[in-house]
């Protein structure tokens, strides 16, 4: 058995109660390592821990909170290509989006040292005379962060950095499947000059770690990333216990495909957004509502595309597509190939497991043409390399549509009409709207989130984010008479 790699808590490396066995999705004979499941005692001693060192934290001031995410923002883009390749290695996203995911989480961390100097507050007047009134941010404390194995890096990363560049402290339970990328992150935070405890990393099940976690009331705001009956879990729980909370969650976004569009840009657009990142991202085009004057010609475009796809190990030169992340989510992929066929849904290519050089979860980008916006395929996230076309007859069809969904995460349109794409920005009910470009692909500097089941709670990212990681304090002050 490999050594543990352990969790980081109350400033200090320690050993867990139990481990679990992190293997390679690309080469399952790939032992990457043995990682640390904390114990309850060690996540109330991270809990505590994190109590306080936050006010410590609050009064070192912005200049040091400044300093502390520059320095971590410029490692992390300093070191992209090898927490990059450790990325690929355990999640399985070739190693160039491993690098880029990691590049893109210092950049979270070197944008959040700035937002740290511009926690401004107002100056009121007071309908009393004499009275002088303020509202400024403080934090809000004790921050729960619980994160998901798609982009062990990134996700963490937009929610670590705004929550320490307000003052907050931290406790961080990754998801089981990455942890290897999440010690490789806080080995870069806590070798910062920080109060000890004031970022934590509990490694462990969502089961027993993140529920306990979740449930503690010495926890004053929970960041969610992952899927919707865990979402709902955590939203009750935040009810009982009156704990700020923000989720992002699953999604089924659509995207449109005019008759006045780019042709050749469609298809590119649609097969990297739905197949990049092997399906498993929550901005994954998963519903292509197609006009029936270019339906076929798209199709036909798009089955081109989704077969020229070098699916294959994601550390290899040349690979586009990695595996999939674990063999439960591979099986739960090809059950709903077998739910479409069985809706009566055309599978047109893919749909099944592939063999490699190596032992891994390789699947086939897949597409599924004859689709009916009520058939579970198009209803259900399946975070698959997995998309589902559909025809409309009109651009009002295609919207209505593309707004028949529980989901309302991101959405795109490729259309040359400059009217039917304002008619849909305004009218797509969705966090992002894209025109002429794929759903999946957001800035770090702007707000992101969805409607509906794909949201709950603020906005994350850019400015947006001190909206939750802050609270507003009124201060009154009676100016009283000089004496
Ligand atoms: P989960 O929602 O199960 O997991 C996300 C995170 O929550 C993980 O860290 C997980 O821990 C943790 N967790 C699980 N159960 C609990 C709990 N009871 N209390 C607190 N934390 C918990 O998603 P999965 O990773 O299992 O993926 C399942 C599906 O979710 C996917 O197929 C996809 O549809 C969707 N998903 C959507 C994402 C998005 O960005 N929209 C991201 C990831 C998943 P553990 O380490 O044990 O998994």
């Amino acid at each position: 058995m490999a050594q543990q790699t352990g969790l980081h808590v109350a400033g200090r490396w320690q050993t867990g109660e139990g481990e679990i066995e992190n293997r390679n999705p690309s080469d399952v004979s790939d032992l990457i390592g043995c990682y640390a499941q904390a114990s309850a005692a060690q996540l109330d001693e991270a809990l505590d821990a994190a109590r306080r060192a936050q006010p410590v934290w609050w009064a070192a001031g912005i200049q040091k909170r400044h300093d502390v995410l520059m320095a971590i923002g410029t490692e992390l883009m300093a070191r992209a290509d090898e927490i990059g390749r450790m990325i690929a290695r355990e999640e399985g996203k070739p190693a160039a989006e491993g690098k880029g995911e990691a590049y893109r989480a210092g950049q979270f961390f070197t944008y959040f040292a700035a937002e740290a100097l511009r926690n401004q507050g107002d100056l009121a007047q007071s309908v009393r005379p004499g009275v002088e009134i303020d509202v400024r941010r403080e934090p809000v404390g004790v921050v729960a962060i619980i994160s998901p194995w798609n982009f062990p890096v990134a996700t963490p990363a937009w929610k670590i950095a705004p929550a320490l560049a307000f003052g907050n402290a931290v406790v961080w339970k990754p998801a089981n499947l990455t942890p290897a990328s999440a010690v490789m992150l806080t080995e870069v935070i806590a070798r910062q000059d920080i109060p000890p405890g004031l970022f934590n990393l509990v490694t462990g099940s969502g089961r027993s770690v993140g529920q306990r976690l979740v449930e503690s009331r010495t926890v004053d705001a929970i960041s969610f990333t992952g899927s919707v009956p865990v979402g709902r879990g955590i939203a009750s729980a935040c009810c009982v216990n009156m704990t700020k909370l923000q989720m992002e969650m699953g999604s089924k976004n659509p995207m449109i495909i005019m008759d006045d569009a780019d042709l050749e840009l469609a298809v590119a657009h649609a097969s990297g957004a739905a197949f990049g990142g092997t399906g498993q991202k929550c901005t994954a085009a998963s519903r292509l509502i197609v006009h029936e004057k270019v339906h076929d010609a798209f199709v036909d475009g798009l089955v081109a595309a989704a077969k020229g796809w070098k699916v294959g190990h994601a550390l290899e030169e040349g690979t586009q597509i990695g595996p999939v992340v674990s063999e439960g989510q591979l099986r739960q992929n090809l059950d709903y190939i077998g739910i479409g066929k069985a809706e009566g849904a055309e599978l047109l290519c893919g749909g099944d497991r592939l063999e490699r050089a190596t032992e891994g979860h390789y699947m086939a980008p897949s597409v599924f043409a004859a689709t009916r916006n009520d058939m579970r395929i198009n209803r259900e996230e399946m975070f698959a390399p997995v998309t589902c076309v559909m025809k409309a007859g009109s651009y009002d069809e295609a919207l209505a549509i593309a707004n028949d969904s529980e989901f309302g995460l991101t959405a795109g349109i490729m259309t040359r009409s400059l009217a039917r794409a304002s008619h849909f920005r305004a009218n797509m009910r969705a966090g992002c709207v894209m025109v002429n470009l794929p759903t999946a692909g957001t800035d770090y500097h702007v707000p992101f989130g969805g409607r509906g089941s794909s949201s709950f709670g603020p906005r994350e990212q850019g400015s947006y984010a001190a909206e939750f990681y802050t609270t507003v304090k009124t201060a009154y002050v009676a100016a009283g008479n000089p004496e």
